[in-house]
C-alpha cells in the first residue's frame, strides 16, 4: 500500500486537517502520479458541508487534479514515466452499460466511481481525491496534459472545464446564438470562454456589477446585473442559451423570463435545495430547463486538447492547503476570482 498524506474533513462540521490514508499498490493496468495542483471546486464545499446527501467520511475533496507520473502498471499502453496527467471527476465505471459504451462514464447506469466520497467498482472501498500528495487511477481514467500551458491553471479544466465544454458543445452553441452565463465564479468563468471561442455572442448575468470589468476582460460581450430591474427587463426574451452555474437558490422563473421562444435554461449548478419552476415560464415560449453532469473521459480530453490548442485555462488564486478554510469562506460568498488552486507542494 502506498502511504498517502492528505487534507480531509472528519465529519461534516469539523474544518479540513492534515490525515494520512493508504492508496492501493500500482496495479497492471494503474498509473500513479504524484499530484503537483488540485482544484478548489464548490462541489468540495457542498459535499464536506453534506448539501446534498450525507458523505462518506473521512473525506478528502478534489477533482480537478493535475501532477507527473511517478510509475506506470506492466499493462499500461499510454502513459509513462515522467508524462503530464491529470484526473477529474471520475476514477472508474462499469465500462458495460449502454452509457459507457457511448463514452458517456458520467452517466454510468450501474453507478461511476467518483474522484472521492464515492467507492471504487467493487463497490466498498472508499475514494479519496486530489487534496493529497499522490494518487492512482487506472490509465483509462487518466487524462493528457500538454506541457504547453501553466499547469496550475489547467487543474480547473479538469471539472469547470468539462463541465461547461460539454453542455455547449451538446446543444451546438456557437455562431448565431446569445448566450447567457448565469454566475461568474468557477465554472462561470471558463463557459465565457468557452462560449467566445465558439463564436457565441456571451452575456454575464451576475448579481452584482463588481465582476463587469472581468467579465468583458474575460471575452463577455454583455453583462447584466440581476439585481438592477431596469436592466434584467431590457434583457427579457433575448437568450437562446442560459448556462446556469449558480450555486446557491435563486428564482428560475426570472431568469426563465431572460430566455427567447425554444430558449434552453441548462442546469449545471446544483444548489442544495430543489427549484420551483411556475409551468407558465415554460409553456408561454415553449421553454425547456435541462440540465448536464461533468463530461465522459473521451470528450475531457477532446475539451483538454482544445484549449492546448486554443490556449485557455482557467484564471487562478493559487493558494496554500492550510489557507483552505479562507478559500471556502470567500467562495460562499461569491468572491472567486475565478478558481483556487492549492499548490500541493504546501501540503
Ligand atoms: P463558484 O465558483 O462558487 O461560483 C458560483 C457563482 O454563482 C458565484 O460566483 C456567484 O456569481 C453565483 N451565485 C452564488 N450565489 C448566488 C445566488 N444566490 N443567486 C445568484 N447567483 C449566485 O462555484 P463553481 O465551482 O463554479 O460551482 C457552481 C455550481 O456548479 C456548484 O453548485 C457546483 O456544485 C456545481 N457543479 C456542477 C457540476 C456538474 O457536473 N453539473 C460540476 C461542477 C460543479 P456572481 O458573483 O456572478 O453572482
Ligand atoms: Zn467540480
Amino acid at each position: 500500500m502506498i502511504e498517502t498524506k492528505a487534507y480531509a474533513a472528519q465529519d461534516e462540521k469539523t474544518p479540513l486537517a492534515p490525515w494520512t490514508f493508504e492508496r492501493r499498490d500500482v496495479g497492471p493496468h494503474d498509473v500513479q502520479f504524484d499530484i503537483l495542483f488540485c482544484g478548489v471546486c464548490h462541489s468540495d464545499l457542498h459535499q464536506i458541508k453534506n448539501d446534498w446527501f450525507p458523505g462518506i467520511f473521512p473525506m478528502v475533496p478534489g477533482h480537478e487534479i493535475v501532477g507527473r507520473v511517478i510509475k506506470v502498471g506492466d499493462h499500461v499502453k499510454n502513459f509513462k514515466v515522467g508524462d503530464l496527467a491529470g484526473t477529474g471527476c471520475l476514477v472508474d465505471s462499469c465500462r458495460e452499460c449502454e452509457n459507457c459504451k457511448q463514452d458517456l462514464e458520467q452517466y454510468c447506469l450501474k453507478g461511476n466511481s467518483q474522484t472521492y466520497n464515492g467507492y471504487e467498482q467493487d463497490g466498498k472501498t472508499p475514494t479519496y481525491g486530489g487534496y493529497s500528495n499522490t494518487i492512482v487511477v487506472n490509465e483509462d481514467f487518466v487524462l493528457h496534459i500538454k506541457e504547453n500551458l501553466d499547469l496550475a491553471a489547467v487543474a480547473p479544466l479538469l471539472c469547470a472545464g468539462i463541465t461547461t465544454y460539454s453542455p455547449l458543445r451538446h446543444w451546438k452553441v456557437g455562431k448565431g446564438h446569445k448566450l447567457a452565463v448565469l454566475g461568474l465564479g468557477g465554472l462561470g468563468h471558463m463557459a465565457v470562454k468557452f462560449g467566445v471561442a465558439f463564436g457565441a455572442d456571451v452575456t454575464v448575468l451576475s448579481t452584482s456589477s463588481k465582476k463587469e470589468e472581468d467579465a468583458k476582460r474575460l471575452g463577455a460581450h454583455h453583462f447584466v446585473v440581476t439585481t438592477d430591474e431596469a436592466q434584467v427587463n431590457a434583457a427579457k426574451n433575448t437568450f437562446d442559451f442560459i448556462l446556469d452555474t449558480v450555486s446557491a437558490e435563486h428564482d428560475f422563473n426570472m431568469y426563465l423570463s431572460l430566455l427567447r421562444t425554444n430558449g434552453v435554461h441548462i442546469c449545471v449548478g446544483v444548489p442544495p435545495k430543489p427549484a420551483e419552476i411556475a409551468a407558465f415560464s415554460l409553456l408561454g415560449g415553449r421553454k425547456s430547463v435541462a440540465g448536464s453532469g461533468i463530461g465522459g473521459i473521451a470528450e475531457t480530453q477532446e475539451m483538454l486538447d482544445f484549449c492546448a490548442e486554443n490556449n485557455i485555462v482557467s484564471d487562478i488564486e493559487k493558494i496554500d492547503i492550510k489557507d483552505i478554510q479562507t478559500a471556502y469562506d470567500r467562495m460562499e460568498k461569491g468572491d472567486v476570482r475565478y478558481r483556487f488552486v492549492i499548490d500541493m507542494a504546501t501540503l
